[in-house]
């Protein structure tokens, strides 16, 4: 046998129950987000590796320490991207966007990439969906996609506790700095060796150490919101405002800060506590500043991306092992014709279900009707329309149903000699176990 070929470290196949939680997650995320105005994007994976040098920053872990960087073919420098906000912003100003419309909502799902080390909850490859709100400079724009993560959190069933700060702006950001940067070179021995580098490159940072020892200085650090200039105090004030009354419950943590430089004034976090040290499943603020630095207008925007893999996790026990669908079982090859018969006029009862509302009174529906009138065979029709698979293989029955048990399938559609003589389905409830019978010109129409 030859060798078999593995994975990449930290990088991981989305597979069976996990996939089923990322599938539930993308369904929820852009249903709720498109109830709140946001259309979907698809972006590039591979941008320029300036991009996220401008935008994330040159001094931040990500930059720093966890690009997937690499010269193409073309000699061009690009990226694997880390992130999703730098590409969209790229997007909104290389397509101008702003031309066109006065505010943008976007969207997207995908794969992210960082060297990290690999532990629960933190993956090379992962996937985060994500939204961007652009040209809302009011705090109704941040209280609303707050709302809208919580209700995209709540509808999961993510138990998730919101933190929220506001770390000023260009303006009253800089006082702060000084005066952290006093405090922290005066316990700079006793911080741990990243917090040493951070406090020269990029003090902030510090506020966000997991180092216990560094945790405890932070505790008696300066305060941001204590510096906070009179726009970025108001916006602050109105944001909270608007979450109570949007009952939206909050803590404010004056030392959350975010891993990226291109956030002004709010930032926030949903934290689990049931995940252990990786228990930020969502994360986002706003960043007034970035479309300006990366060469567009002077537009203020906001935005959120939540970490996929993280909320999976946290929903995995949750979903259960339904059974759906119908499965088509012959006794044998010679009636596999009937089965094939059987499977094309149930498959397209299902379209004509979907148009019962428009073929109100055609003959077709009549014979929905008289479906749909009975409640057994109802139940059955539901399922048709969830799946609906032909047998690939043969066997013996008692094989066949531990085959449809395994699968999970609701029903069993038994065919044998008598079946095929009187152009019927024998139709068995796995669950229940229980039979009954579906004449076929009911369906033929
Ligand atoms: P953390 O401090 O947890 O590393 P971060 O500040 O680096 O998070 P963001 O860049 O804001 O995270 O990304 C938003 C979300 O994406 C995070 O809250 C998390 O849920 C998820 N995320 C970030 N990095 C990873 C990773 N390496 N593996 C899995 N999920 C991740
Ligand atoms: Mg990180």
């Amino acid at each position: 046998m030859s060798s078999k070929i593995t994975k990449v470290k930290g990088i991981y196949d989305i597979l069976g129950k996990e996939a089923k939680a990322f599938s539930l997650i993308e369904e929820t995320f852009f249903k709720l987000t498109k109830l709140f105005g946001y259309e979907r994007v698809f972006l590039p994976i591979l941008e320029r590796e300036e991009l996220f040098v401008r935008s994330v920053g040159d001094t931040t872990d990500i930059v720093e320490k966890e690009m997937y960087t690499f010269e193409d073919k073309g000699k061009r420098k690009v990226a694997l991207r880390p992130e999703g906000t730098a590409g969209a912003v790229r997007a909104y100003i290389e397509n101008q966007v702003f031309l066109s419309e006065s505010y943008t909502k976007w969207s997207y799902f995908g794969e992210m990439f960082r060297y990290e080390n690999p532990q629960a909850g933190r993956r090379r490859q992962f996937y985060q969906a994500g939204c961007e709100y652009f040209n809302a400079p009011l705090p109704t724009a941040d209280g609303e996609l707050i709302y809208l993560a919580s209700w995209i959190l709540k509808e999961l069933r993510v138990n998730a506790e919101l933190y929220i700060n506001n770390i000023g702006c260009e303006k009253c950001r800089p006082r702060y700095k000084a005066y952290l940067i006093d405090y922290l070179f005066s316990k700079k021995e006793k911080l741990c060796s990243d917090c040493q580098k951070r406090l020269e490159r990029n003090p902030l940072r510090v506020l966000d150490c997991k180092n216990p020892t560094c945790r405890d200085i932070v505790e008696e650090a300066p305060n941001i919101l204590d510096f906070l200039c009179e726009e970025c105090k108001d916006h602050f004030e109105k944001l909270k405002e608007i979450l109570d009354i949007l009952k939206i419950p909050y803590k404010v943590d004056p030392f959350l800060v975010r891993g990226l430089d291109y956030y002004t004034k709010t930032v926030f976090e949903f934290k689990v506590n049931s995940l252990g040290a990786q228990n930020t499943v969502l994360a986002g603020g706003r960043y007034d500043n970035l479309i300006k630095e990366l060469g567009g207008p002077d537009i203020p925007a906001l935005g959120f991306a939540m970490g996929v893999d993280r909320v999976a996790l946290c929903i995995l026990n949750l979903l259960e092992d339904k059974r759906e669908g119908v499965i088509i079982l012959p006794f044998e090859e010679k009636y596999i014709p009937f089965a094939l018969k059987v499977f094309k006029l149930l498959s397209e009862a299902t379209n004509i279900l979907e148009k019962i509302e428009e073929e109100i009174d055609t003959k077709k529906f009549l014979f929905v009707k008289n479906l749909m009138e009975n409640e057994k065979l109802r139940n059955f029709m539901i399922e048709v329309r969830n799946r609906i698979e032909l047998p690939n293989k043969l066997g013996k029955i008692k094989k066949l149903f531990n085959l449809a048990d395994k699968k999970n399938f609701a029903y069993a559609i038994v065919i044998g000699e008598e079946e095929v003589e009187k152009n019927f389905i024998t139709i068995k409830n796995l669950e229940t176990r229980e039979q009954f019978n579906l004449p076929l010109n009911m369906l033929e129409v």
